[in-house]
């Protein structure tokens, strides 16, 4: 195992419910440490910049909506195995697939509105890192 950094985002559902304090407890008990964080409201561009993967899907319009609807809390998740490791606190896409005591079986509302993003590798963690964060804005 190796210290890795991934990049998390508490999504509008989680932060107009005040959860943001809630889920950053869940990602700190489980061992990763927020090395950086902020609270922004995200402009269209930027949500459709960053979830551009996902374009030909027939939720696209939906997920960018949702995610400019509220401001989010992006972050720099910092520990061992970090990019797997905040994927199990997060729980399976699907609340109602995830596991007791993950953050989406805890708090998310539907397969949409689920609370948190978490990259799905270190390769996607360090470009969507970029995507938010300038060095000098991350301190380990
Ligand atoms: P993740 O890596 O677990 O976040 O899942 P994906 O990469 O497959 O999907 C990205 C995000 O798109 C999810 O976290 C959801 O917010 C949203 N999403 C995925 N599937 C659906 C769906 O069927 N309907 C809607 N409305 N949103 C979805």
């Amino acid at each position: 195992m190796a210290v890795e950094r991934t990049f998390s985002i508490i999504k509008p559902d989680a932060t107009r419910r005040n959860l943001t304090g809630a889920v950053n407890a869940k990602l700190e008990e489980a061992g990763l440490r927020i090395v950086a964080q902020k609270r922004i409201h995200m402009s269209k561009d930027q949500a459709e910049g960053f979830y551009a993967v996902h374009k030909e899907r027939p939720f696209f319009g939906e997920l960018v909506e949702f995610m400019i609807s509220e401001p989010v809390v992006v972050q720099v998740l910092e520990g061992e195995d970090a990019v797997a490791k905040n994927r199990e606190v997060m729980g399976a896409t699907n609340p109602a697939e995830a596991d007791a005591g993950t953050i989406r079986k805890e708090f998310a509302l539907n397969i949409g509105e689920n609370s948190v993003h978490g990259s799905d590798s270190l390769e996607n963690a360090g470009i969507e890192i970029a995507f938010f964060f300038n060095d000098d804005e991350i301190v380990g």
